[in-house]
């Protein structure tokens, strides 16, 4: 029997998918157990199905998966990732969650939905809280919990320390998002190359409006979104990693740019202690040269979970004004659904065996091959 949580991967062949791949390999909870593509890949070899894009090696251990549909049955693992798109995964997602499986997404499906929390566990760990409310209401003894937007995320990040420490009014954002953003093979060379577009489908909607619910207050079965101005333009530049954002704050208290920067510096968050394998430490680190942060540079800052701020100026039109940048497939993407998953372990909310595999334990004497296994250090920390 495994000791760590044996965890499936839908959406395993896209950009999204492999790098969940690529970082759980030798993460000390869980362990990849099952991949699932679209049908038309169903039963091919992940080896042969998916074409690698995300450096390194294919890991070894998942080169002779085969590839199933994206059903609790066919992946029979308590917990899922999902990088599908947004067109694809309600019902999956949905079908998952009914089956008793904690689900842990990157798709934009379910995010602005009143009982399904967007988590940045270092900004809103509380809104978990939801959980129950969706339970309650969509009746179904599994879970969906959603990571933000990859440009949210550093935009999220850097608005928590300061609305505690000053108040924000309002943030003019302006982004430079990375290619991977768009998904393999993503756009056309002839596209982008010596060039910037400066428009990305839906993605200004998604910045102005993700921020504010991961900032708001959790009051009762719903969360009263933050009241915060934003406006956002998107632009996609030829960078292979990492969101740039540009921001200018307004705050409701006047503070000076070394007042912001220890504020950035000293914030960790609401899961500091909870020894989550994937928490980056600090989770924004604030660099003082004069052109930093850069993408070639920083993306990888904390193993690609921490958001790297910089150029932090008096701003002339509002108070504030600085650059920071995430990892758009890691912290943005991969990385924050893992880390999302660690928080739900952390909370005891997975099952060890979701209901519908444990009603086959039943019927059979030698039960479910797959979803016993809970890791010992996971257990441990499903008690802080
Ligand atoms: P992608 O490269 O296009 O990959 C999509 C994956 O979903 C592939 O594995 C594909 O399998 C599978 N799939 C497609 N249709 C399916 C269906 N009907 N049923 C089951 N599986 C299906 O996309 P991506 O860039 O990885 O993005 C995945 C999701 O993450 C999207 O919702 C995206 O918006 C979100 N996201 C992306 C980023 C980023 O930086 N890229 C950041 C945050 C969030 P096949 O190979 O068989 O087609």
């Amino acid at each position: 029997m495994s000791t760590r949580i044996p965890v499936a991967v839908i959406g395993a062949t896209g950009a999204v998918g492999q790098r969940f791949v690529q970082l759980l390999e030798g993460h000390p909870w869980f362990q990849v157990a099952a991949l699932a593509a679209s049908e038309a890949r169903v039963g091919q070899r992940y080896a042969d199905a998916c074409r690698w894009v995300v450096g390194g090696e294919m890991p070894a251990a998942v080169r002779d998966m085969v590839l199933c549909p994206a059903t609790a049955e066919a992946l029979r693992c308590p917990l899922a990732f999902s990088a599908l798109p947004a067109a694809a995964a309600g019902p999956l997602e949905e079908g998952l969650a009914r089956a008793g499986v904690a689900v842990s997404s990157n798709t934009a499906t379910h995010r602005m939905d009143p009982d399904v929390p967007i988590l940045i566990p270092e900004v809103n760990a509380g809104h978990l809280a939801l959980v129950e409310v969706q339970r309650r209401r969509r009746g179904w003894p599994g879970l969906i919990v959603t990571a933000s937007n990859c440009s949210s995320a550093p935009v999220t990040m850097v608005l928590r320390p300061l609305l505690g420490a000053f108040g924000v009014r309002c943030v003019h954002v302006v982004t430079l998002q990375a290619l991977s953003g768009a998904g393999y093979p993503g756009l056309p060379s002839l596209d982008i190359l010596d060039n910037i577009l400066p428009f990305i489908p839906g993605e200004e909607a998604k910045l102005e409006r993700e921020p504010l619910k991961m900032l708001g207050r959790l009051a009762g079965d719903r969360v009263e979104p933050a009241t915060v101005a934003i406006s956002a333009q998107c632009n996609r530049v030829a960078v292979a990693d990492g969101h740039t954002v540009c921001l200018s704050i307004g705050l409701e208290r006047r503070a000076t740019p070394e007042e912001v920067a220890e504020a950035l510096r000293g914030f960790r968050g609401e899961i500091a202690g909870l020894g989550l394998p994937s928490a980056p430490e600090p989770p924004i680190i604030v660099r003082s040269e004069e052109d930093r942060p850069q993408p070639r540079r920083d993306r990888d800052a904390g193993a690609g979970m921490a958001v790297t701020v910089g150029r932090i100026q008096p701003c002339p039109v509002h108070d504030i004004k600085l650059v920071a940048l995430a990892h758009n497939t890691v912290r943005g993407a991969a990385g924050g659904a893992i880390l999302n998953a660690e928080l739900l372990v952390a909370r005891g909310l997975v099952q060890a065996v979701p209901p519908v595999l444990a009603s086959e334990a039943k019927q059979s004497p030698t039960g479910p091959e797959r979803g016993m296994g809970m890791a010992s250090s996971a257990q441990g920390a499903s008690s802080q």
